[in-house]
């Protein structure tokens, strides 16, 4: 089991390369996308994890299915938004992303981190947020989110440039309780 990375670790803290497109399909990506999706299930509060807090500098991130789970994203927090009303999805991954369009409109919503328990603040982000990216396949995909996805869209780029939640939150406080990227 890949163990995730906390944040006194300075691998956090180097802009990721990319992935060369070529390279998305060889055994050596596959095989960091599903120790990725291994370690970001492996947390019950997990919903999103970027490839350097397992240690891998590259722009790699993978969104849990958990977050389109209405039951599961209210029994952890009391983040509202335009949440889906689905049965879980599959993760999502995102390989080179590039944020493409985001809203002048901007929230603060509480954030928290795999790697930087258990540490939680409150950060502004824009509300929408567009990512361009390419799949485990290769294939190149656009996705538009709000509320949180949006949020967890910003979050998980920044960690790809080296910059964690603290860096820009107010009120960091402990929990033990609320949701993780
Ligand atoms: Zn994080």
């Amino acid at each position: 089991m890949v163990e995730i990375i906390q944040s006194e670790n300075p691998v956090l803290r180097i802009v990721s390369k990319e992935v060369p497109v070529t390279d998305i399909t060889k055994p050596k990506i596959k095989s960091i996308i599903r120790d990725m999706i291994l370690a970001l299930d492996s947390q019950s509060d997990g919903v999103a994890i970027a490839a350097p807090q397992i240690g891998v500098s590259l722009r790699i991130f993978v969104v849990s299915g958990r977050i389109f789970d209405e039951d599961f994203i209210r029994e952890k927090s009391s983040i509202e938004g335009d949440l889906y009303k689905k049965a879980r999805q599959s993760d999502i991954v995102f390989i080179n992303p590039i944020l493409k369009k985001m809203s002048k409109d901007r929230k603060l919503l509480s954030e928290g981190c795999l790697s930087v328990r258990p540490l939680y603040g409150k950060v502004r982000r824009a509300t929408r947020a567009t990512v361009e990216a390419y799949d485990e396949d290769g294939k190149k995909f656009t996705k538009s989110a709000s509320g949180l996805l949006a949020h967890i869209f910003q979050h998980e780029t920044d960690h790809l440039d080296g910059i964690l939640f603290i860096d820009k939150a107010k009120d960091i406080h402990e929990s033990l309780d609320e949701l993780l990227n």
